[in-house]
């Protein structure tokens, strides 16, 4: 058994009252409504135009990309979460649907079970869909077997992911929204663009006031096995995020990750070059989420209060909107 050395007691409880405080003042302030379970929240219309804000924000920073906008449900095939072997990595984050599909006795079954609160895990079937558990997901599949143009191809994408990771953290939640960017072509196409994000990504962040810190990193990759693969992940350097401190000046928080996938999502989908090579992948996750929570843990609660450039660069200097409309870009 490891032993915890007082050090790591006093830096776990710090870690724990800073995400006590974070989630407390983003309920005072009205930016987060709690439900019953850790992970699960509503969302107030400040929180709701700050991060549009941001979205509109990255959007101009990115305008001259060329990045084809598309919008997918928070649900895909479950075959597709088979095929690119999510399963295989991260069987404890995935999200599968189950639903009722009896008849009237199973029905009456199934509420005599409600009623005496036992199970009713019995009385429901695995359906044919799943939550996405990254927005780039669903991409994929809509490329089956196409050649891509010539230089490769760029997409710009927004929806609602879930991973089964609950916890009192704020900047961890259960469902929440991610925007990804996805570059597909040939492996020289994909470093240019990783290169340049390298560069302007900081630039980018300075501008709305966030000092971030770029590292090698690893997925959360499940078992004995996962744990070669996270080493293999970190020796090739496949992963990096830009990273702040949010609830630890220890264990700062990733609020970007550039992934270099290779061919694992265009292998099984058979994505080719406009030469017909087998295409590589990376892609972009923007934890919009967590950068509205920076937002609020850097410049204060109230954004009224916040430095003008930033106020400014997110588009909430304007006239207020009026109560109740979210407003905005949504990517
Ligand atoms: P972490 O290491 O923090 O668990 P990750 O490596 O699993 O993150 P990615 O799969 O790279 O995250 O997802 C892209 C981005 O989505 C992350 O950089 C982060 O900003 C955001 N994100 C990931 N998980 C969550 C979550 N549970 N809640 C809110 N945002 C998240
Ligand atoms: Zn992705």
């Amino acid at each position: 058994m490891t032993k915890v050395t007082s050090e790591q007691e006093t830096t776990t409880r710090d870690r724990t009252r800073a995400e006590q405080a974070l989630l407390a003042g983003l309920v005072e302030y009205g930016l987060f409504v709690p439900s019953e379970v850790p992970g699960i929240y509503g969302r107030g219309v400040v929180y709701e135009a700050v991060l549009a804000g941001f979205n509109h924000f990255l959007s101009q920073q990115t305008r001259e990309d060329g990045a084809c906008c598309l919008h997918f449900p928070p649900i895909m095939p479950r075959a597709n979460l088979e095929r690119i072997g999510y399963l295989e990595s991260f069987p404890h984050l995935a999200g599968l649907v189950f639903s009722f599909e009896g008849g009237d006795v199973d029905h009456l079954e199934l509420l005599s079970q409600l009623q005496n609160g036992e199970s009713y895990a019995g009385a429901v079937k695995m359906t044919d869909v799943v939550l996405n558990s990254a927005t780039c997901q669903p991409l994929y599949p809509t490329l089956r077997g196409k050649r891509l143009p010539d230089g490769g191809s760029l997409f710009d994408l927004v929806a609602y992911c879930f991973r089964r990771e609950p916890s009192h953290d704020p900047i961890r939640m259960q469902s929440f929204r991610m925007r990804e960017h996805v570059c597909l072509g040939h492996p020289a196409d994909v470093r240019r663009w990783r290169e340049r994000w390298l560069v302007r990504a900081r630039e980018m962040f300075q501008r709305i006031g966030l000092k971030v810190d770029e590292v090698v990193a690893n997925d959360p990759f499940f078992g004995r096995g996962g744990r070669m693969l996270a080493t293999e992940q970190r020796a090739s350097e496949a992963k990096f995020e830009f990273v702040l401190p949010i609830s630890s000046t220890e264990a700062p928080t990733a609020i970007m990750s550039f992934n270099y996938h290779e061919d694992h999502f265009t292998g099984p989908y058979d994505i080719r070059t406009s030469d017909g090579a087998r295409a590589h992948s990376a892609c972009l996750g923007i934890g919009i989420e967590r950068i509205a929570i920076a937002l609020f843990k850097t410049h204060g609660f109230d954004p009224e209060t916040w430095p003008a450039s930033v106020r400014a660069h997110l588009g909430l200097s304007g006239k207020p909107r009026p109560e109740g409309t979210p407003g905005g870009d949504a990517a």
